[in-house]
């Protein structure tokens, strides 16, 4: 999950990391009450979660009243890759002097936590890795949820030049380590990271994104979701406790277990064919699951057969059965439905769907090769159609 950056800077306040004066405003009045607070000149940032704000006209430095009457609604006004402008921060401008790029993130490969710093900051840090790596220095946590410290000042020496500069980082990038284990996140990135001319250390753009499968346990963070940028198939997967992601395929699946699950997608692939999502219904038995699995899967337009391979344990092949019939009695299913059944109560359920028109196997392969060639079957005549 994203976060606002004005939300963040919320956050690093909160966390004790220095940030420029100012907060969000959603209209111009507001936007003059926070400016007669800081003074001129400021900066007004379009609040989007995606990159390239700045290329597309979000950030802008603002030095009189006058300006800000026609700077803050032309920000207002924009539409930054399809998002509208809902607010725009409104921050003191910093007098900057230098820019350093700071970051505390998960390396997935070294399944560690990395505390990340640059002295090439205010750029695209990707840009400075593939060219410069060089210039980027790395932390290591080791596994540990505070730095040590020797190691970690050594560290700081490679990128911040001198000792007063060198103190106020590594206090700043200790917060930032605190600060992303209290909120479980995947990334706390600071970019730039300023030195203004008074010599203080400032951040100047804040970011942070959370790891979705802590968010059970982040109640405060929980609330600043955005819903805007959420897909709405995913969110209503999550309500219905169904786990789903959305993939770019056209065989959509419900399966039980995730294992089972991933298992599914992999011989989709193997047999030539590409999947529409993951969908694990979960271990328990509950007809109602397959009835939502159903409604959110086949609002996916691309979506061109329904695999649905079982293979019950304390899933009861019975109960998924009801809820593939209770499906086809409440709604309109445009597209074949291919159904492998398999362990608990198959017999049972075998019966139930004996009479429902549907494609049934018993191996996973036969399933998966008639919902991978129904698919394609479709795709070509929607093909010739056009
Ligand atoms: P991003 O492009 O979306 O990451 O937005 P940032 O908040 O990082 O701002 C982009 C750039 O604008 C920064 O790297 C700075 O060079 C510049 N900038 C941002 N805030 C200020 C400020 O207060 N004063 C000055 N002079 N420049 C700023
Ligand atoms: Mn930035």
């Amino acid at each position: 999950m994203k976060i606002h950056e004005y939300q963040a800077v919320e956050l690093f306040r909160g966390a004790g990391i220095p940030v420029a004066g100012g907060s969000v405003a959603a209209d111009l009045a507001a936007a003059q009450k926070i400016a007669s607070e800081t003074g001129y000149p400021i900066v007004l940032k379009a609040q989007v979660l995606i990159g390239g704000r700045g290329k597309a006209g979000g950030v802008k430095l603002v030095k009189n009243e006058k300006e800000l009457r026609k700077i803050f609604p032309a920000i207002l006004a924009l539409r930054i890759k399809d998002y509208a402008v809902e607010r725009i921060l409104v921050v003191r401008a910093l007098d900057i002097k230098k820019e350093f790029y700071a970051a505390v993130t998960v390396d997935p490969a070294a399944g560690d936590v990395v505390v990340i710093a640059s002295a090439a900051g205010g750029v695209d840090i990707e840009e400075v890795a593939r060219h410069t790596p060089e210039k980027i220095h790395k932390y290591y946590m080791g596994g540990a949820r505070e730095v040590e410290v020797g190691r970690f000042a050594d560290f700081i020496r490679k990128v911040f030049a001198d000792a007063p500069l060198q103190t106020a980082a590594a206090g700043v990038l200790r917060k930032l380590v605190e600060l992303f284990f209290r909120h479980d996140c995947s990334l706390a990135e600071i970019n730039p990271l300023v030195v203004d001319a008074a010599g203080n250390l400032i951040a100047a753009d804040a970011k942070i994104t959370f790891d979705d499968n802590a968010l059970y346990r982040q109640p405060e963070i929980q609330k600043l979701l955005d819903a805007k940028y959420e897909d709405p198939d995913e969110l209503e997967a999550k309500q219905k406790n169904l786990s789903f992601v959305k993939l770019d395929g056209d065989v959509g699946c419900i399966v039980n277990g995730a294992g089972l699950a991933m298992a599914t997608l992999d011989v989709i692939k193997l047999l030539g064919g590409n999947p529409a999502n993951f969908l694990d219904v979960g271990g328990s038995s509950n007809p109602e699951k397959v009835l939502n699995a159903l409604k959110i899967i086949l609002r996916n337009k691309n979506v061109k057969s329904v695999l649905i391979n079982i293979f019950g344990g304390i899933t009861r092949c019975d109960d998924i059965a009801k809820g593939i019939l209770e499906a086809k009695r409440q709604m309109d299913i445009p597209v074949p439905l291919v159904v492998r059944l398999t362990g608990t109560n198959e017999k049972e359920a075998k019966e139930m769907l004996a009479d429902a028109q549907l494609k049934m196997f018993s191996t996973m392969r036969e399933a998966v090769m008639e919902a991978v060639k129904l698919a394609s079957e479709a795709d070509v005549k929607t093909k010739k159609k056009r």
